[in-house]
């Protein structure tokens, strides 16, 4: 195919042996190209083009000596399309832009990296003017760029607040200090200044882990791992906050769960995740803890009696910095991370998560966990 495009390709000079093979090298370059290449001549017509100039339009035809304007089809972002023969005409020295956007027939759009530049065609001699259009799909980049500078805002957003009520608090402290000498004051002052940090360290914890996952980063460490060890571990260390809430915590574990084959700390994370969730959205009742036998390894359950997420939250709970817009969950500090760092660890060890929830009267977190070993033999 390439032959014949290049073929039709009408350039002045190439009268000698040299220029012909220059010409020949020329193209064979311009076809190794990963981007799109369009040249067009002084009559904005296409009198050069490359395979991924093509693919990216989208066009399986021979577009030799067409108007660019019927062939290339631009828009901005608010979806207008941009006059591209006024572009090309104000080019009076190479201009580039990763602003516009392609619309194909499926309509998908594409991001598009466009620069144009004033050449000769004439090779050398004093010929024809014409334009060399670079086109390059630039999608992926922008939705990367669009994700790092959101998570950039969310996060500044995030630390702000606390960063503010801290650095207020440990202020009244000096000032009571100075002023009064009376330290009753200090005790509140100084809680909230630790509450803050505590959320701080929270979220930094989780986007710690939100970023060696994100890079692939996290080793799967199998080992066999004994359930009723890790729940008994998980009653002990929730217990004094359980109490403290006057919730009640209990356990239902089958008594003949065999040894797991995964990694004990992504599964007990996870647990976690949903255990201090459970105690976070739960204001009276109990949190109940299950493990059963499944046939490839075991289903762990957390249950609540709390708040309860409504069926379109359900959907969204596991994004990145999804929270409940629900009064009762923005009483509570939180990241709306932990789910998502969860189902991360969870894709890592081929565990599912099901969620089963009802708004007002609870919810209940499943997860089942396959045993690594059993998965890879
Ligand atoms: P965080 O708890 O820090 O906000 P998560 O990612 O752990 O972030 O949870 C996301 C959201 O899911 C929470 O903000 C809350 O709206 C909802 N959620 C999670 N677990 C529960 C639960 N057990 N009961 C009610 N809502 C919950």
């Amino acid at each position: 195919m390439w032959h014949n495009v290049w073929s039709m390709v009408h350039l002045k000079g190439f009268a000698t042996r040299n220029n012909l093979l220059e010409h020949r090298r020329l193209l064979s370059l311009i076809n190794s190209m990963a981007d799109g290449v369009i040249a067009v001549d002084e009559h904005s017509r296409v009198a050069l083009y490359n395979a991924s100039a093509l693919n990216l339009l989208d066009l399986n035809t021979d577009i030799q000596n067409q108007p660019l304007v019927d062939v290339v089809k631009i828009y901005d972002k608010a979806k207008v399309e941009i006059d591209l023969q006024k572009l090309i005409d104000s080019a009076k020295t190479p201009v580039s832009s990763r602003d516009y956007l392609l619309h194909y027939n499926d309509s998908s759009e594409a991001n598009l990296y466009l620069s144009i530049a004033p050449v000769h065609l004439g090779y050398g001699q004093a010929g024809q003017r014409g334009y060399v259009l670079v086109l390059r799909d630039i999608t992926k980049e922008k939705s990367l760029e669009e994700e790092k500078d959101e998570f950039i805002s969310v996060v500044s957003h995030e630390l702000r607040t606390p960063v503010t009520i801290a650095e207020g608090s440990v202020s009244n402290v000096e000032f009571i200090l100075d002023k009064t000498g009376d330290i009753s004051d200090l005790k509140e002052a100084l809680k909230q200044a630790h509450v803050q940090l505590i959320f701080l360290s929270e979220l930094i914890n989780d986007l710690a882990t939100l970023s060696r996952a994100e890079r692939g980063r996290l080793i799967v460490d199998v080992t066999a791992i004994n359930a009723h060890d890790i729940i008994d571990g998980l009653v002990k260390s929730y217990e004094p906050e359980v109490k403290a809430k006057g919730l009640q915590l209990n356990t239902d574990i089958d008594p003949h769960l065999e040894v797991l084959y995964s990694s004990e700390l992504y599964v007990k994370e996870i647990l976690q995740n949903f255990i201090t969730n459970a105690l976070k959205y739960t204001s009276k009742g109990q949190i109940t803890i299950c493990a059963k036998q499944i046939k490839d390894g075991i289903e762990f359950q957390v249950s609540d009696t709390g708040i309860g997420i409504s069926k379109s939250d359900q959907d969204k709970i596991f994004q990145k910095f999804y929270r409940s817009e629900d009064y009762r969950t923005r009483e509570t500090k939180g990241t709306g991370l932990g789910l998502y760092v969860t189902k991360k660890l969870a894709d890592l060890i081929n565990a599912k998560i099901t969620l089963d929830s009802e708004l007002n009267k609870g919810s209940t977190f499943k997860i089942s966990i396959p045993n690594i070993k059993k998965l890879q033999s």
